[in-house]
């Protein structure tokens, strides 16, 4: 019999199903009995939902977007079966990742960056050629050696997850510094433009983050792997989407509920939970009662968590999260051509060598050209990735992408294609990745951050994945499940 306290608020009483039913069962034709919701369906949620399948579990997962994947952008371009990525790029070879791609039947090749470096000019988006030194030089190879040693001391505090992370005066002095001020207290400031142009983009003023932010970002695997020790990949396809589109077939089709949102939730300590997710183009709603729930979105922002409902402790955690918000972009301009290759942006102050000197957000990272040639791409797409604050909008990148271009022209680091009237730039391709990169200050970590959040799994059956709790990284994320799952399936 349902506790009375449900029937009060008018829902019927979560029954687990059977351990032994690995289909979720539909009761009537909007309602439908789960182990385990799952609410988003990238990195976190799609491979969490393969993982509970494998361990006998019936799931639902319900995603916003009409495929999974999250930060995967695969775009073919029409006409052609030939693919590049403009989202995820690769895959760090770390824990079982090798094995998942077997078992889903993807090949793999090496990144592009290691097969055939694209040669790129540094010109600063406001006129100057800041002349950095290249990823090779033997200084940049040194300083990014030492660096490394620096991340495999606190490796294990970081990667998979936090759980080792410690509290207050226990935490290294280094990974609550400021990155500006690590850099220069260990003197490798020729490792920094390699760090940034990986994958410091999304973090905003790399200098001005903790330390930890930055290894969050660019830690040991990515060090390795710049320095050759540790391997990546990325899919032969060139589609990156494929990972996710296999994962689809081994979840089920039926178990995904695509385009659709949570609208409303009752969430219990111990009586599981009851969702009402409605689809965003047909309106249909659903209503999903499930033993436990696996979130697996960023918990920040107001709308986004509204229809979860979260309580004052919830609350007073995800609300010290700060973030940025991305755009991964594919555009075509006439005055882009292949005679340009990359054009990246570093302020001016960068020459001849401050390389702590990163633009100030929003910024766009750079106009890089696809290495589309092996496949026989139409030529001339350029990616750009857009680094706005947390109110940055559709229409705002859009318009950073379009001035940042202009400029260019003005001042002549682009050619102009036609006197006086410049063309719209054309954009192939817009990604929101949503908030990025969430961090907390030094004085939240000193009190215990990682501990408070982590003190939430299970609470009011909810548990937690994904780049919150975790570094952002696929794979990563990935073996974060590893560990993380067991401990829900085990918990009462
Ligand atoms: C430009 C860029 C390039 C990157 N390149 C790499 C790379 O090369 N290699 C690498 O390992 N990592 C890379 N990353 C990082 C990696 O993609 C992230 O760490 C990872 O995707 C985070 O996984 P997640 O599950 O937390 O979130 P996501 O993968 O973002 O998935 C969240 C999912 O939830 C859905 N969602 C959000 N809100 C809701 C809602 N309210 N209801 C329903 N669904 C919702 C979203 O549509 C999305 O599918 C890159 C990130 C960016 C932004």
């Amino acid at each position: 019999m349902a506790p009375s306290w449900l029937m009060f608020l008018g829902i019927v009483a979560v029954i687990p199903t059977s351990i032994a039913a690995a289909s979720a069962e539909t009761t009537s034709s909007n309602t439908i009995k789960t182990d385990v919701v799952i609410v988003g369906g990238g990195a976190g949620g799609a491979h969490a939902a393969l993982r509970l399948k494998d361990m006998g579990k019936s799931i639902i997962l319900i995603e916003q977007d009409s495929i999974l994947g999250g930060n995967v952008d695969s775009y073919t371009p029409p006409g052609t079966n030939k693919s590049m990525d403009f989202g995820v790029f690769s895959f760090i070879d770390y824990a079982g990742a090798i094995a998942l791609f077997d078992r889903l039947n993807i090949s793999t090749a090496p990144p592009a960056r290691v097969r055939a470096p694209l040669q790129v000019r540094r010109l600063d988006h406001r006129g100057a050629d800041p002349g950095l030194r290249g990823a090779g030089s033997a200084a940049a190879r040194a300083a990014m050696e030492k660096y490394l040693g620096i991340c495999e001391e606190y490796e294990d505090m970081i990667v998979p997850g936090y759980w080792n992370f410690p509290t207050g005066d226990a935490i290294p002095e280094d990974l609550l510094m400021r990155f500006g001020d690590f850099v220069q207290r260990h003197g490798i400031e020729d490792a920094v433009p390699q760090i940034y142009a990986a994958t410091g983009f999304g973090i905003g003023r790399q200098a001005d983050e903790l330390t930890l932010t930055v290894m969050q970002t660019f830690g040991a695997q990515m060090a390795r792997s710049m320095l050759g020790r540790q391997g990546g990949f990325i899919t032969a396809s060139h589609r990156n989407q494929d990972v996710y589109d296999a994962m689809v077939r081994e979840i089920g089709e039926e178990s995904i509920l695509y385009e659709t949102k949570v609208v409303r939730s009752t969430r219990t300590a111990g009586f599981g939970v009851v969702l009402t997710a409605k689809n965003q183009r047909t309106g249909k709603e659903t209503t999903v009662q499930a033993t436990k729930l696996l979130m697996a979105i960023r918990p920040v922002g107001e709308e986004t968590m509204r229809p979860f409902n979260l309580d004052a402790r919830e609350r007073s955690v995800f609300s010290k999260f700060d973030y940025h918000r991305v755009w991964a972009t594919l555009v075509r301009h006439p005055s882009l051509t292949a005679g340009n290759t990359s054009v990246d942006n570093f302020p001016a102050a960068v020459a001849p060598s401050n390389y702590l000197e990163t633009p100030q957000v929003p910024f766009l990272d750079k106009f890089e050209l696809q290495d589309n040639t092996a496949g026989g791409l139409e030529s001339q797409v350029f990616r750009s990735l857009v680094i706005g604050t947390k109110d940055f909008d559709y229409t705002d990148a859009k318009e950073l992408l379009q001035s940042s271009l202009d400029r260019l022209i003005e001042q002549g680091i682009l050619p102009r294609t036609s006197a006086g009237k410049e063309e719209q730039i054309e954009v192939v391709a817009l990604s929101d990745h949503g908030p990025m990169h969430v961090r907390v200050s030094a004085e939240e970590l000193r009190g215990g951050f990682f501990q408070k959040l982590y003190a939430l799994q299970g609470h009011r059956s909810t548990w937690w994945t994904g780049a919150a709790f975790a570094s952002h990284f696929q794979t990563i994320i990935w073996e974060f499940n590893e560990v993380l799952l067991p401990q829900m399936l085990g918990a009462k």
